[in-house]
């Protein structure tokens, strides 16, 4: 396994399969590539935003074959999720705009580091706001930025096995 610590603007060292996706991916197409469906590009063993990549790759021509879709939109495609979030109790009721708007910076600031990082959904159940990612590590992120902004309880549930994180974020 390769370490995270390319992605050294974040403190999560402990897992990468966000990053052994991204190296899957490497051997099935063209590189440079840009994904028809988000900003990712790929580009030297690794996706960046558009926004971030080489200058010449921002302006770049890009042939058919060197359109792909991104492993990000792919599980979006497919739903399956690496992160589950659940914010809950009277608080986020109170404070639902701000919460949300939290969670939408986190997932800019998250896929701006890494583009496979991404919301594949999120939604509203019983008062409780739900929002699926597809990485591990951008689920361990919001529920970080809630205990940093808000206090409340957090509670983080790995299962190795499937490369699966449960936050649950509680405050009354
Ligand atoms: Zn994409």
């Amino acid at each position: 396994m390769q370490s995270a610590k390319r992605y050294s603007n974040t403190n999560f060292t402990k897992r990468v399969d966000h990053e052994g996706g991204a190296k899957r991916e490497e051997m099935k197409h063209a590189s440079p590539a840009i994904c028809s469906h988000c900003d990712a590009v790929y580009d030297a063993g690794r996706w960046t935003l558009l926004s971030a990549a080489r200058p010449e790759l921002k302006s770049r021509k890009w042939s058919e074959s060197e359109k792909v879709i991104c492993p990000a939109c792919k599980q979006k495609q497919s739903g399956v999720a690496g992160g589950y979030v659940s914010i809950s109790g009277e608080f986020f009721g109170r404070h639902r705009e701000e919460i949300t708007k939290l969670v939408a910076n986190e997932t800019t600031r998250a896929r701006e580091a890494n583009p496979l990082s991404a919301m594949i959904r999120e939604y509203v159940e019983n008062d409780v706001l739900k929002i699926e990612t597809t990485t591990e590590h951008l689920a361990e992120r919001i529920g970080h930025a809630l205990k940093d902004a808000y206090d409340g309880e957090t509670d983080f549930d790995f299962s190795h096995e499937n490369k699966v994180v449960r936050v649950r974020w509680h405050r009354d």
